[in-house]
């Protein structure tokens, strides 16, 4: 029987005590930590913690000093350059504070270029970018360019973005850190209809209304260590089915 027959699912993120050190500061001081598939995950702590560091590493955005990185199965200090770059485009998808769109283009091609990037024609790409933005609620958005954006809307186009490769892990870095409450809210309510509908989640984040709603674990760092897992009860229930009125993206679960 699999774990997944268990009821166990299999780890997507597994870190197995990963140190980075900067000159004397060690960043991460050994950390271990499972994030299974179909969680929704945050990562709590003061500014200068590790929670960047820890998100750099499972985005094989660096390397660790010591210990092993593993998602979906793969060591990434196995890959080498090339390999963690094709990784970090298929397997992840990241979403950023300050949303990180290019500007001279407009939303739609913002969010296709994600898929052109892996070798999908133009056409296919642009059709599943405008599929995406249409159940994220921006399709009439899609000849905008970011500049005239709000805040919400740039921040549904990255999600948009990050999506469109259908990633196992959707990493997060203060998503509703730049938003207004009401955009805040709807960026929420995104992650957790995406989380319902089977998305893996690793979000960072200081805001304690975006781990309460949208993740289903809370883990806290101090120091670059966890030192508190805790379930979060009012939280999404990852992976189960979609919920009434959630979006209807399809994600790697469907894979
Ligand atoms: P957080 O995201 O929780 O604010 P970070 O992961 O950014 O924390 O930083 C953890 C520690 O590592 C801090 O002491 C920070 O100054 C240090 N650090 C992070 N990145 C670098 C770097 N590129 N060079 C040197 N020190 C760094």
């Amino acid at each position: 029987m699999t774990n997944d027959q268990e009821g166990v699912r299999p780890p997507v993120v597994r870190l197995d005590g990963v140190r980075k050190a900067y000159g004397e500061t060690d960043a991460l001081a050994g950390v271990s930590l499972e994030i299974r598939a179909g969680e929704a995950v945050a990562v709590m702590g003061p500014s200068g913690c590790g929670k960047s560091t820890l998100l750099n590493m499972v985005a094989g955005l660096d390397r660790p000093t010591s210990g092993t990185v593993t998602v979906n199965g793969q060591d990434l200090g196995e890959l080498n350059e090339t390999g963690l770059a094709l990784y970090r485009r298929r397997q992840v998808g990241m979403v950023f504070q300050f949303f990180n769109l290019l500007d001279d283009l407009p939303a739609l091609d913002n969010v296709a270029l994600a898929a052109q990037l892996t070798g999908i024609p133009a056409r296919q790409a642009r059709r599943r970018a405008l599929e995406l933005m249409d159940e994220l609620g921006i399709a009439d958005r899609r000849n905008a360019y970011p500049a005239v954006l709000s805040g919400g809307e740039r921040q549904r186009v990255a999600v948009a973005r990050a999506l469109m490769n259908r990633p196992a892990l959707l990493l997060a870095d203060e998503p509703t850190g730049a938003l207004d409450s009401r955009s805040g809210e709807q960026v929420m309510d995104l992650l957790i209809d995406l989380n319902q509908i089977g998305q893996t989640l690793l979000m960072v984040t200081h805001d304690p209304l975006l781990a309460s709603r949208c993740a289903s674990r809370l883990v806290e760092f101090a120091d670059g260590r966890v030192v508190r897992e805790s379930a979060v009860t009012d939280g999404a229930e990852g992976g189960g089915a979609a919920a009434e009125g959630a979006v209807n993206v399809r994600t790697a679960a469907d894979r």
